[in-house]
């Protein structure tokens, strides 16, 4: 690289750390990350982006959901209506977060869209940045409500949703500002998309491990969500003898030492699956577990292995349960099928990835959820993966270099200038 590249990047990543900075000071608690969504906090952060995105010479506006659009009309004029780029990414964060999830990947946005202006490179199509307020889903019970909205698959009872204080989705809309009765009706077409961009940091250690700053993400995994209980009989931890009990606890144990070898054996297909909670009843130190109930979460990056091994941990557990006398059941709560991004942006993404590190970069699946999963049923998706220390994530040790989210933002740019030129 030049010098002159040095300093470019150097000076991008100075504004996106800057930026991260300015949002992370944006939370409902003294010292820690919290913004959830349509919170005065969110609020707040959607006001800001707002201030942004107007610098950068974007129109703005607010639509039904609570999600910020910064618009930018096509350089040129065509014969045909032209058609929309969009990029974008969350604003709003779990319990304790840290401040790069989401919000690199607005700023990443913003910048870009500043840079195209004092370049003045003129796109053959309209760019709109878009700031969701819903991704991480912790308020109401359903995730990526923004992200459904535009992609035209959110339902209207949606805004019947109450929180744990009791109060509706419709409710906080309006006390955020945001018009909630035109909530369905501000689907986009499929006809008037380019595609869906956005920049992410990895929330996994491969890049760091690597020693590499970006990558382009391949897919991002299919989950499936499941409840599962085991029913046994409570007893006297010192009367019944140890032959004729039905400890459902222990029961459950079994069945959770099975999903690991499921998800072990399928690690080639990146499958994972993983149980992280349990409630054991009644839940006292001299009393034989009557039930336990947990959580399974099954990944992968192709759905058909990911449908096979639920089947087969299902199958496994209710042999492990028959022969301990045991009901075991097990219930989906929550299916997102695989959202594969499209070789017509991943071509042009690991190309100016190239050219920015000035190495062709890998592709990584994504474990994590992401807005590209419900943008896909509206648009063709592409993603960059940028390093995070140590993969950390979800935790107010995540981190990011300002080198790297430079690397970011000029790859993001390059990225969206080759669309144009395929597109020219
Ligand atoms: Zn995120």
């Amino acid at each position: 690289m030049t010098d002159g590249v040095t300093d470019n990047i150097r000076r991008l990543g100075e504004r996106a750390q800057s930026m991260i900075d300015a949002l992370a000071t944006i939370s409902a608690e003294e010292g820690k990350l919290t913004r959830l969504y349509l919170s005065p906090e969110h609020k707040r952060a959607a006001n800001l982006v707002g201030e942004w995105m107007r610098r950068a010479g974007l129109t703005v506006r607010m639509d039904a959901a609570a999600t910020m659009h910064g618009f930018r009309a096509a350089g040129r004029e065509g014969p045909r209506k032209p058609k929309r780029l969009l990029v974008g990414s969350h604003i709003d964060t779990v319990v304790d977060a840290g401040k790069y999830d989401g919000n690199l990947g607005v700023v990443a946005a913003v910048i870009a869209a500043e840079e195209l202006r004092v370049r003045a490179i003129a796109l053959p199509f309209e760019l709109e940045v878009l700031a969701f307020g819903d991704e991480e889903g912790v308020r109401y019970p359903k995730t990526m409500i923004s992200s459904s909205t535009i992609a035209g698959s959110v339902e209207a009872n949606v805004l019947d949703m109450t929180d744990a204080q009791g109060m509706t989705m419709r409710a906080a809309l309006a006390e955020f500002g945001a018009d909630s009765s035109h909530l369905t009706a501000e689907a986009y077409h499929r006809a008037d998309v380019v595609g869906y961009l956005e920049v992410h940091i990895e929330q996994g250690p491969v890049l760091d491990q690597a020693g590499e700053a970006l990558a382009v993400v391949s897919a991002i995994a299919g989950q499936t969500r499941f409840r599962a209980s085991v029913r046994g009989e409570a007893g006297h931890a010192g009367t019944v003898p140890m032959a004729i009990r039905h400890d459902a606890l222990a029961g459950a144990a079994e069945v959770i030492s099975l999903i690991e070898a499921v998800g072990r054996r399928g690690a080639k297909a990146s499958l994972v699956a993983t149980v992280g909670e349990i409630r054991v009843s009644p839940g006292a130190s001299n009393v034989i577990p009557g039930a336990a109930e947990f959580s399974i979460d099954v990944r992968a990056a192709d759905d058909a292995t990911r449908i096979a091994a639920a089947a087969e941990i299902r199958q496994g557990a209710r042999q492990i349960a028959l022969r301990r006398g045991l009901i075991f059941g097990m219930e989906t709560v929550h299916e997102k099928a695989v959202a594969v991004a499209a070789p017509r942006l991943k071509r042009p993404i690991a190309s100016a990835i190239a050219d920015v590190t000035g190495k062709a970069p890998r592709e990584l699946m994504s474990g994590a959820g992401h807005d590209g999963q419900t943008m896909i049923r509206l648009t063709d998706i592409g993603m960059i993966f940028v390093r995070c220390r140590a993969g950390i994530s979800h935790n107010p040790l995540e981190f990011v270099s300002a080198a790297d989210m430079g690397l970011a933002v000029e790859a993001l740019i390059r990225t969206i200038e080759k669309i144009a030129e395929e597109n020219a």
